[in-house]
């Protein structure tokens, strides 16, 4: 338990639409937010056909697609994507696909503040934050800013069926990441921790269902439930599990994928020194470690392991060890530059 409650709650409000189906609403839920000239936002490939399909249901609702988001929002992606939202004079921005294209949309209303309609597809969770990662260089900026936050979000699980193995593998961890790292920042409030644990018990019975059989439908409403409930809690803040993803996405590692293969080893780290959490995930996890469920969770995805194998160049382990203990995270316990190597050194 914590000595003492102290806490600021300030997760977003949003209007969520969650059903079977739920898609054909896109353009009542438009019009709602006087959203009548639609730019809608996917990445490439089965993105923009996603994209095409919520275009079709717009009609003249919508003024153009614009399918080239790219993970970690570059900044020439940015740029073009705004540019597109002012030559098609957009009043709003509706978005479907998973956090790459959740990134990009939220870039446009950063400078905009056109409103957001985010229909995910991923377990990402971005559309439930008010935070935009970008990228300049081999450095990922981050702000924070309630004019990126989705008014509605849109969740219908149908289009969730056919997320590739790996990727709901790689952003479900990125779910559960935001989830374990709510129990222990020192900014949780009783409905963080209440959504953390809900969402983490969810995820963690459906998630392996899901990635084995992408079909099941109850399964993959859970993961998606579990996908907002986890986003939401990462409003809260975040400690040295985001700061390490984020100087790893910083040098062009991919986003979930580099968040699941340290979660486990972070978890060993943290967990000892937060029994509260520990506790709570020994709950949910139904194991009496939950590094161990986690780690042995990870190793029947068909998802990288190691750091290795997801390009990490080991010379740039002091670096990211001095990145993150620059930022001088204390909960649950100090993230110093030698924490960070070995746990680098074992995630390698
Ligand atoms: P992603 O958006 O890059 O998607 C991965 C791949 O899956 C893409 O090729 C995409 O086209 C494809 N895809 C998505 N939905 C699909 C579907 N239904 N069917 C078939 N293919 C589909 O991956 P992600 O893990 O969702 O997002 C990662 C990005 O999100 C990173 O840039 C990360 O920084 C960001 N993120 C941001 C926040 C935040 O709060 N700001 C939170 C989490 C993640």
């Amino acid at each position: 338990m914590k000595a003492e409650a102290a806490f600021t709650h300030d997760v977003p409000p949003q209007r969520v639409v969650f059903a079977s189906g739920a898609l054909s609403r896109v353009g009542e839920e438009a019009e709602r937010l006087n959203i009548g000239r639609a730019l809608v936002v996917a990445t490439p490939g089965s993105g923009e056909r996603l994209g095409k399909k919520v275009t079709d249901i717009l009609g003249a609702q919508a003024v153009g697609l614009h399918a080239q988001a790219v993970i970690h929002v570059p900044k020439a992606v940015a740029e073009a994507g705004l540019k597109a939202a002012r030559d098609t004079k957009a009043d709003g921005v509706i978005v479907v696909g998973g956090g790459s294209a959740i990134g990009l949309a939220k870039a446009i209303a950063f400078e905009t503040a056109l409103p957001i309609i985010a229909i995910p597809t991923t377990y990402s969770g971005s559309e439930a934050t008010p935070i935009l990662g970008m990228t300049d260089g081999e450095r990922k900026i981050t702000v924070r800013d309630s004019k990126v936050v989705p008014r509605t979000i849109i969740y219908d699980p149908d289009l969730t069926l056919g997320l590739p193995p790996a990727v709901s593998a790689s952003s479900g961890m990125n779910a559960i990441a935001h989830c374990v790292e709510a129990l222990w920042i020192d900014n949780r409030t009783p409905v963080t921790v209440g959504l953390s644990c809900e969402a983490m018990l969810r995820i963690g019975r459906s998630l392996p269902v899901a990635v084995a059989d992408g079909s099941n439908q109850p399964a993959r409403s859970d993961c998606l439930i579990a996908a907002w409930l986890a986003g939401a809690v990462l409003s809260a803040g975040t400690a040295l599990q985001h700061k390490l993803a984020h100087v790893l996405g910083g040098l062009g590692l991919p986003h979930a994928e580099a968040h699941a293969i340290i979660l486990p080893h972070v978890m060993r780290f943290n967990l000892e020194a937060a029994p509260e959490a520990k506790a709570r995930l020994e709950d949910a996890l139904v194991s009496g470690d939950p590094a161990d469920a986690i780690a042995n969770m990870l190793r029947k995805f068909p998802i990288p392991e190691r750091l290795r194998e997801i390009g990490f160049d080991k010379a740039k382990s002091d670096f990211v060890a001095g990145e993150v203990a620059a930022g001088k995270i204390t909960a649950p316990r100090p993230a110093t530059a030698d924490a960070v190597r070995e746990i680098l050194a074992a995630a390698y």
